[in-house]
């Protein structure tokens, strides 16, 4: 590994042994590590230092863990944390969780699982600066548990539809689709959005593939297919899906 390609790890520990073992390790595997021993030393260096991610432990001299936590997402959301603690209760794993880390492990801990889960978290910042560079157009998605327009009932939990043709089984790319198209009810739909949305943009599919599954809908949910209400073409534009 490059030295200017090294990760950089901030861990904010106080107990000197810990910190130690935690800093040969991940030195071993081609980390830059660097250790703060309170909460105001650990803010300064993730400011001055820019880490990749911090490795973080709640109960600190001056400012505690959480805290730490709550300044760092009130700057940066996407930084990962994985946050150390002696104390492994539901309660702190929650307050965590709410503050915003990504990852949480109870002392003791095993070496190997804790090399494993900081290799995830530093690419999963990587991930982030990818997503970053092009900026695809974000997809809402509807994220209830069941639909209903017309005499069409949709359940997302067992993937079936009881509807106008009948009770069926969904399959998974049309219930990405529906969960899409009822997201953004009332607004157009290019076809190439719902090809990435339902297929990647990688795999070897045409935009054609989501005419026929308008086609599907139609036969499902509408009551004369051929005159769709629900599922409407707009010429040069892709679809609509909209109900009253
Ligand atoms: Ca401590």
């Amino acid at each position: 590994m490059e030295a200017a390609e090294k990760k950089r790890i901030l861990v904010i520990e106080d107990e000197i042994h810990i910190a130690d073992g935690i800093r040969l390790n991940l030195s071993i595997k081609g980390y830059q590590v660097k250790v703060a021993i309170d909460g105001i030393d650990g803010l300064e260096q993730w400011r001055s230092w820019e880490p990749d991610l911090i490795v973080l432990d709640i109960m600190l001299p001056m400012i505690d863990g959480f805290s730490i936590l709550k300044t760092i997402r009130q700057e940066d959301e996407k930084i990962p944390v994985l946050i150390l603690s002696a104390r492994g209760d539901t309660k702190d794993k929650i307050k965590g969780l709410r503050y915003g880390v990504d990852d949480y492990l109870s002392k003791p801990f095993d070496l190997e699982e804790f090399l494993l889960r900081v290799e995830r978290l530093v690419k999963k910042k990587d991930w982030y600066k990818e997503a970053g560079k092009d900026k695809k157009p974000v997809c809402e998605m509807f994220d209830g548990s069941h639909y209903d327009f017309g005499d069409n009932h949709i359940d997302f939990v067992s993937f079936k539809a009881f509807c106008v043709a009948g009770e069926i089984v969904l399959t998974e790319q049309e219930i990405v689709l529906l969960k899409l198209f009822i997201a953004n009810k009332g607004k157009p739909l290019s076809r190439e959005m719902l090809l990435a949305a339902g297929w990647g943009y990688s795999r070897d599919t045409s935009t054609r593939t989501v005419d026929n599954f308008i086609v599907r809908f139609r036969k499902y949910f509408e009551n004369e297919p051929k005159k769709p209400v629900y599922f409407i073409s707009r010429r040069s534009v892709g679809y609509i899906f909209d109900h009253d």
